[in-house]
C-alpha cells in the first residue's frame, strides 16, 4: 500500500518551524495590543455568497480559486480564501458597531485558494489580518501603515518599500474607470487574452497583469490621482501629511489598484525589494462600502493582510531552535526509575522543562540522550541516591558534578 501523503499544495508546519512562527506571532500580538487591537476567531468555512458578494464575482479568487462545495446537497459552502469578509460578517452579525464607534480587530489563521501550485505558494496558507472598522479619518489610515512598518521592524525586517495610492470613491472611480476603458480600447489587440476579458468585466484589474506587454502599455495609462474628487483628494493628502509627520518614506504608486473590488481611497503595499522578489508581503487599504454591501450599516473600514509564509521566508535566517530541556534525569534501576518519574513530572508542574527516558537503558546510553537533548543539567539517580534522598547533578556546560538533595533540587538549577 502506498503511504498516505498530504494533499498537493497543503503543507505540514513541523515543530522547528512552528516554534519560529510562534515567536513571530508573539511579537505581532504585542504590537497589535499596543495599538489597541483585539483578536477575533472566525470560522474557516462560510456560505459561498459571503465571498461572491464581498470579494466580487469577477475576481480571480472567486472565479477560479475557491474551494467551494455543496454540504450534503444543501448550502453551497466555501473554505475562506481571505479573512476580511468573514470578520465583517461577524462584525455585522454580532452588531459590534453598537458597542463602540471604532472597532480594531485582528485574526491569524489559514486561508484556502486553489492556485496553480508553484514554489513557495500553498493552497492552504496563513494570513495575519487586521481591520479597523468605524474610522473614516485619514489618521486611521496613517496609523495602520505606521503600525505595519513598526511591526516589520520588530520582527527584524528592514529596508522595506512602502507604496501608497488612492483609489478614490465609487463616484470618482467611475470616471477613472471610463478613462481606462477608453485608453485600453485603443490598445485592445496588444493586451493579453486575460486582460481583453477584464476590459469588459473589471478594467482596473488590468493594472495587476504580470504580462510584460500589458505592463508596458499600462505605463502610459491615465493616473487615478488626476481624476479623484475633492473629498478623496483631501483625504489622501491628509494621510500623506500624517506619514510625513513621522518621517515615513513611501512611494506614490498610481499603478497600484489592487486585485479586489472592494477597495476605496487609501491603498498600500509593502515589498522587500532586496530579497529578489517583488511580491508584496502585505497589501491593504480602505473599503468604505463593503460593510454596507454585506448587509450591514454604512460604516467605513480599512485593513491589511500579511502573508505569513512569505513573511517567514524573509525571516528564515533568524530562525531559533526551540529551547532545550533544563534538566534531563538519568535513572538506573526500577526503583530509581519510579522515583525519577515522580520527580520529573513534579518539576514540570512547577514550570521546569524536564525530560527523562523510560526505556531503562544503561547509564552511558542515557547520558548520550541527555547530551543530545541539549539539557543544561543532568540528574543521575541510582538506588543508593534514592535511599539517601539525593542525586548527582551534572552541569552539562562545565561537566562539574555535585551531590544535591532531591527535595531542594529546584534551588540548585539556574535556568
Ligand atoms: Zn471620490
Ligand atoms: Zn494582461
Amino acid at each position: 500500500m502506498n503511504n498516505i501523503t498530504a494533499v498537493k499544495g497543503f503543507k505540514d508546519i513541523l515543530p522547528e518551524e512552528a516554534h519560529h512562527w510562534h515567536q513571530v506571532e508573539r511579537i505581532v500580538r504585542g504590537v497589535f495590543a499596543d495599538f489597541g487591537f483585539q483578536e477575533i476567531h472566525v470560522p474557516i468555512l462560510e456560505k459561498t455568497e459571503l465571498f461572491t458578494k464581498g470579494i466580487g464575482d469577477t475576481t480571480d479568487i472567486v472565479e477560479k480559486e475557491m474551494y467551494t462545495f455543496r454540504d450534503r446537497g444543501e448550502d453551497s459552502l466555501t473554505l475562506r480564501p481571505e479573512a476580511t469578509s468573514s470578520i465583517l460578517r461577524a462584525y455585522i452579525e454580532h452588531s459590534m458597531f453598537s458597542r463602540s464607534s471604532v472597532t480594531k480587530l485582528f485574526s491569524i489563521g489559514p486561508m484556502f485558494r486553489r492556485e496553480r501550485p508553484q514554489k513557495g505558494r500553498y493552497r492552504q496558507f496563513h494570513q495575519i489580518d487586521v481591520e479597523v472598522l468605524g474610522a473614516e479619518e485619514p489618521q486611521a489610515d496613517a496609523e495602520l501603515i505606521l503600525m505595519l512598518v513598526h511591526l516589520f521592524k520588530m520582527v527584524g525586517l528592514e529596508n522595506l518599500s512602502l507604496d501608497i495610492n488612492s483609489l478614490g470613491c465609487p463616484e470618482c472611480r467611475l470616471i477613472f474607470r471610463q478613462k481606462v476603458i477608453d485608453f485600453l480600447q485603443d490598445t485592445h489587440d496588444s493586451l493579453c487574452p486575460d486582460c481583453q476579458r477584464l476590459l469588459v468585466n473589471n478594467p482596473l484589474r488590468v493594472f495587476d497583469c504580470k504580462n510584460d506587454s500589458c505592463r508596458r502599455l499600462i505605463q502610459d495609462a491615465p493616473s487615478i490621482l488626476d481624476f479623484i474628487c475633492e473629498g478623496c483628494r483631501c483625504h489622501f493628502n491628509q494621510v500623506r501629511t500624517c506619514l510625513d509627520m513621522f518621517g515615513m518614506p513611501y512611494n506614490l504608486n498610481t499603478r497600484m489598484v489592487r486585485g479586489l473590488d472592494y477597495y476605496t481611497r487609501t491603498t498600500f503595499e509593502i515589498t522587500v525589494p532586496h530579497m529578489g522578489s517583488q511580491n508584496a508581503v502585505v497589501g491593504g487599504g480602505r473599503y468604505d462600502g463593503l460593510i454596507r454591501d454585506l448587509g450591514g450599516p454604512d460604516i467605513p473600514g480599512i485593513g491589511f493582510a500579511i502573508g505569513f509564509e512569505r513573511l517567514m521566508s524573509l525571516l528564515q535566517d533568524r530562525q531559533e531552535s526551540p529551547p532545550p530541556p533544563v534538566l534531563f534525569i538519568a535513572a538506573l534501576g526500577s526503583e530509581a526509575q519510579a522515583a525519577a518519574f515522580k520527580l520529573c513530572n513534579r518539576l514540570r508542574l512547577e514550570g521546569i522543562r524536564v525530560e527523562m527516558d523510560y526505556a531503562g537503558k544503561s547509564l552511558k546510553s542515557q547520558m548520550k540522550k541527555a547530551d543530545k537533548s541539549g539539557s543544561l543539567y543532568t540528574l543521575i539517580l541510582g538506588e543508593r541516591e534514592i535511599q539517601a534522598g539525593e542525586g548527582e547533578l551534572r552541569d552539562m556546560g562545565s561537566s562539574k558534578q555535585r551531590t544535591v538533595p532531591l527535595d531542594n533540587l529546584k534551588s540548585h538549577i539556574v535556568q
